[in-house]
């Protein structure tokens, strides 16, 4: 029985607001309702400040989101993780794939379709960007797993269409057809030191297609075809930065991340994410961390009552995706200006538990009238432990569309009996 460990995953881009505190109560009573039978304890939570794109990080934001996570009485185990300490590791997550290939040879759900052939070996040089895959020659089906891609904005903007709402755009392969078609082209382009992006290839109809499934808790078993649906992905971008599909299955393999708890806008994300995380640990990286093997066949078949193993080694995800949270105008909440921040309601003398009962109430918690009927049809104040009490996945699951925020949700947050049904 492994112990359940979770993540709170914020970016330091400013205060959190409703959304972000309904998405950390989530992931927090999920990993804290599971409670391990063997030692008797509670699952772990972790805090991962993602910071990777420095750009996006507003300075002394971190420190708004602990001291905000401390009033909630949403705690975390062990020091906060920053990304932007963690480039050597995610540079050398980056060189393990790229020492690897696509085989199209080997079914895909059997590791062994990343073939873990290393091709080409390379020395553990400093050069941060210009690595050249090899193509070996007359051997269709293989493939380098990452490549260069030289691509500007504009050109994908002109050949992708955009998918549904999670800004997913499907690549169309140009610079996949020009390493196939004329590998001298692409080594001319590196020398010259041509700004370009790195991708992982996903296998393609000719390489016989490839469809990753996983169970959510929210919504299902969940199938996603990976030439269809995610496309070759860039894992770091021409600015140098690591992209946020890499640096998140690199940190929630070795942070020993097994429950993972997001908007569901991320269902399509977390089919890549378990793309790159077998082929992470077909690339050898994993082991290098001290995951081994039989964590690896385990996560293969996909079996998650496997035997006791110390925390922060297993590598079997649960996912659950969680219904998003709109404004009552039924606009994206994430996407409204100035939607109230913590800051603003604490200003306001609203008191945490207010806060908290309102994330648990869009979470499908009820308060219970003490005989077994929900009593209370609104949001109604409680604290995490209470939360605690009353969560489970079921409750999400009953209604697993998006949520919309009451018309007069600030008001009835400053004013705590508005929001108290008799
Ligand atoms: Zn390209």
């Amino acid at each position: 029985m492994n112990t359940a460990v979770g993540r709170f995953a914020p970016t330091p881009s400013g205060r959190m607001h409703i959304g972000n505190v309904y998405a950390m109560l989530a992931a927090w009573l999920s990993a804290k309702s599971q409670v391990n039978p063997v030692i008797g304890l509670p699952g772990r939570v972790f805090l991962r400040i993602e910071d990777v794109d420095g750009s996006r990080a507003v300075p002394d934001a971190d420190k708004w989101i602990m001291d905000d996570l401390h009033w909630l009485g949403l705690d975390w185990d062990g020091e906060p993780v920053y990304q932007s300490r963690r480039s050597a590791i995610y540079r050398e997550a980056l060189y393990a794939l790229q020492s690897i290939d696509l085989d199209a040879d080997a079914p895909l759900g059997d590791r062994s379709h990343v073939s873990g052939k290393v091709l080409v070996t390379r020395g553990d040089s400093s050069v941060s960007a210009g690595r050249l895959p090899d193509v070996p020659k007359g051997s269709a089906g293989r493939f380098p797993l990452v490549y260069p891609c030289f691509c500007s904005r504009a050109d994908l903007r002109a050949a992708c269409a955009p998918q549904e709402g999670d800004r997913f755009l499907i690549y169309p392969g140009t610079c996949r057809a020009l390493l196939a078609g004329d590998p001298n082209e692409v080594r001319s382009r590196l020398e010259a030191r041509r700004r370009h992006s790195w991708r992982i290839a996903v296998p393609d109809d000719e390489m016989g297609g490839g469809s990753v499934a996983f169970d959510d808790r929210v919504f299902g078993r969940q199938v996603f075809d990976l030439a269809r649906d995610v496309g070759d992905t860039v894992i770091r971008r021409s600015d140098g930065v690591f992209a946020y599909q890499l640096v998140v299955v690199v940190d929630d393999l070795l942070m020993g991340v097994n429950d993972i708890v997001r908007g569901r806008d991320l269902l399509r994300s977390t089919a890549l994410q378990v793309w790159i995380r077998k082929a992470l640990i077909a690339s050898g990286f994993a082991e290098r961390y001290g995951i081994g093997s039989d964590d690896v066949a385990e996560s293969d078949r996909g079996d998650a009552a496997g035997k006791a193993r110390p925390v922060g080694t297993s590598v079997n995800p649960v996912y659950a995706h969680v219904p998003l949270i709109d404004a009552p105008s039924g606009q994206r909440l994430a996407k409204r200006k100035r939607s109230p921040d913590l800051g603003v309601l604490r200003a306001a003398g609203v008191e945490p538990e207010q806060v908290i009962g309102y994330c648990a109430w869009l979470l499908g918690v009820r308060k219970s009238d003490g005989i077994g009927n929900c009593g209370a049809a609104g949001p109604v104040p409680m604290d995490a432990q209470e939360a605690l009490e009353r969560f489970s996945w079921e409750q999400v699951k009953t209604d697993v569309s998006d949520r919309k925020l009451t018309v007069n949700w600030e008001s009835e947050l400053v004013s705590p009996k508005s929001a108290t049904v008799a």
